[in-house]
């Protein structure tokens, strides 16, 4: 089984995450937080690129984490995305912007009761991790042998009512040309 490579994203996907970032998480664009991108890629014998990136077993497309504690002081980023190599080429340009925007959701700047934002003693914002609104699993044959009466099908019913409004309302919504939807980057603060 070959090993994972790891390899710095491109600079236009560098800039991509910039631009999402300016456009649905202007506090984070306005407070400066960095965000590095890493590619992850796995090739099987015939070189063949193969999805690689797994959460709890399933396959995603892209991950985020924190630069935490000690991290901190050597690298100069305060947060990380993984970026499966096969699924973000084989994703359309409004899917890969929706992915980075997913990854930027989680995180969280901290705040105080006031609302004026945590910095640590170096000054760099303080951030936290989000949990995903809702993470689904299940078995087909648990579905299969209980129906409405399995977890699976009790836990996906809310979300499916959810998620099919929320795409009905954006179809008519959306533009056509993803990346023009998002705002320039000028300066980089
Ligand atoms: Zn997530």
């Amino acid at each position: 089984m070959s090993k994972k490579i790891y390899e710095k994203a491109s600079p236009e996907i560098h800039e991509l995450v910039k631009r999402v970032m300016q456009t649905y998480h202007a506090q984070l664009f306005d407070l400066a937080v960095k965000v590095a991108a890493t590619m992850v890629s796995k090739f099987d014998a015939d070189d063949q690129l193969l999805p690689c990136l797994r959460l709890h077993g399933n396959s995603v497309f892209a991950m985020i984490h924190l630069v935490r504690g000690s991290q901190r002081v050597h690298v100069n980023h305060d947060a990380e995305i993984l970026i499966d190599a096969f699924t973000w080429t084989n994703a359309s340009e409004e899917t890969q912007i929706a992915v980075i925007d997913h990854e930027l959701e989680h995180v969280v700047i901290a705040k105080d009761r006031l609302g004026v934002v945590k910095k640590d003693d170096n000054g760099h914002v303080k951030l936290r991790m989000k949990a995903d609104d809702y993470a689904l699993t299940g078995f087909y044959a648990v579905v299969e042998r209980h129906g409405v009466n399995s977890a699976e099908c009790i836990f996906i019913q809310p979300v499916y009512l959810r998620v099919s409004e929320a795409v009905e309302t954006n179809t008519r919504s959306i533009a056509t040309n993803a990346s023009s939807t998002l705002q320039p980057v000028e300066a980089t603060a």
